[in-house]
């Protein structure tokens, strides 16, 4: 199908490959043995003209991240290098198919990363609810291991590496990656004041790479293409691909592997996904995970890729897309998106603390019948106050992501104020808990345990 590209997922469909054995058989590990040849230099060289940006969110490109790591002569502390595969952010999951079913992917990119940067400690940092992949990933570096993958002097290289799987205990916030590192180091997930930067002092105050999943499972497949040849793939806002979720109200739910800007979201939702079930009609959609602006129906032809987003006013963030049907009231779903930050905040700071609490109130007050005119504007005040005043992203997400559902669908909430509340047939159904229905099609027919 047209705009659809494996790289990550290749040969996914064909083996298992959680097995080393079949991950070699189609050329596991191949990279590895090169980067060892190659040296750090040249793979930062790779990487930087790959053009890949992080796949969490945050778009940071990942050659830029990798030159500031100091070099083992800039620097007496050990380097780290750590994966963040703590996925929350609701209506992604992507992370988790890749650990299913490419872990030794994900074990490659982190063995090459870690030797680009001259690190021999690395860690891969796994959401507490995701018990599955843990179970497939925790048994890869032991695979690894004794096949002189993974620990001392790998392939005989003279570098050794070692790797470790920590399960977070389920706090969306230490998917922040400083918050992170605290977890990680045994305290609680709260995010630290930057600068520093992890890259200076991260764990245990020390150099550190923190990297997405899907952005480190990215890095076999660059060096195999070569960094240039990598950059071609894509478009000019964005190189290669990527794993797009899918999910909502949308007959296929799951995760598709795309080549950056070759589709629309039209093509995503209908051709891909099968439309919207039941013969109801579209109303919005969010695109990068609920930390993103909502758009509408109208935004339906944009290009899937960074810049086109962006013009339309939202992200590519996690690359999460939940289709929205007609039968959802914005105010019951702005609502739920509020509550579900004002439940992660950890509280460090005032204006998110306080102001996302202040937000679900009002919204509260909207949905119920209980509010005045006026409170549509104070909670936009509230928006504003909390934007680009908190100490990391979760703030400014729920500031972010409750003013677009009031810019883009005033009549929702105008509506709700004037008649006493929302609409007694507004739902949610397939909206908010899509990941397991998702998970239990995408994986049906795949031999991989599953759990609900
Ligand atoms: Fe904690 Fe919220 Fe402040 Fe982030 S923005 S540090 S989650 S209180």
């Amino acid at each position: 199908m047209a705009g659809i590209r494996h790289l990550l997922l290749e040969h996914a469909d064909e083996a298992d490959l959680t097995k080393l054995a079949e991950y070699e058989r189609f050329g596991g590990y191949q990279q590895l043995r090169r980067a060892l040849t190659m040296g750090p230099a040249r793979i930062k060289e790779e990487v930087l003209a790959s053009g890949i940006k992080g796949r969490g969110g945050a778009a940071f490109p990942m050659g830029r991240k990798m030159q500031f790591v100091p070099t083992p002569d800039q620097t007496q502390k050990s380097i780290y290098f750590v994966v963040n595969a703590d996925e929350s952010e609701p209506g992604t999951f992507k992370d988790r198919e890749i650990i299913l079913r490419v872990p030794h992917l994900l074990l490659e990119g982190i063995l090459i990363s870690s030797f680009a940067i001259s690190s021999h400690h690395a860690f891969v940092y796994i959401r507490g609810e995701y018990l599955d992949a843990y179970e497939v990933l925790r048994h890869a570096p032991g695979d690894a291991e004794r096949r002189g993958l993974v620990g001392g002097n790998v392939l005989g290289s003279g570098w050794s590496c070692s790797i470790v799987i920590h399960r977070g205990a389920g706090a969306y916030i230490c998917g922040e990656e400083t918050a992170l590192l605290d977890s990680l180091e045994g305290r609680r997930g709260k995010p630290r004041t930057k600068p520093p930067f992890p890259a200076i002092s991260g764990l245990y105050a020390s150099p550190t790479e923190v990297n997405n999943v899907e952005t480190v499972a990215s890095v076999p497949r660059i060096l195999e293409l070569g960094g240039e040849r990598y950059a071609e793939i894509g478009s000019e806002s964005g190189t290669g691909t990527r794993l797009v979720s899918l999910s909502g109200n949308v007959e296929r739910p799951g995760n598709y592997e795309i080549e950056i800007g070759k589709l629309t979201l039209r093509e995503l939702i209908y051709d891909i996904g099968g439309g919207i079930p039941d013969g109801r009609t579209l109303k919005a959609i969010i695109p990068g995970g609920s930390s993103t602006p909502i758009l509408t129906a109208s935004d339906i032809d944009i290009s899937l890729d960074y810049d086109s987003i962006a013009q339309a006013g939202s992200s590519f963030g996690s690359a999460g897309f939940v289709v929205i049907d007609d039968r959802c009231d914005m105010v019951h779903l702005a609502l739920r998106v509020a509550q579900f930050y004002m439940q992660e905040s950890c509280g460090k700071c005032t204006p998110c603390r306080e102001g996302v609490r202040w937000q679900v109130e009002i919204i509260r007050r909207i949905a119920d019948g209980g509010a005045e005119q006026g409170e549509l504007d104070l909670l936009l005040d509230v928006c504003d106050r909390i934007l680009g005043q908190c100490l990391c992203p979760l703030g400014d997400s729920s500031a972010i992501a409750v003013a677009s559902y009031v810019a883009k669908f005033r009549g929702d909430f105008q509506r709700a104020l004037d008649e006493g509340g929302c609409p007694p047939g507004s739902t949610l159904e397939g909206v908010t808990a899509p990941v397991d229905e998702a998970y239990r099609k995408l994986f049906a027919e795949l031999p991989i345990p599953v759990t609900a």
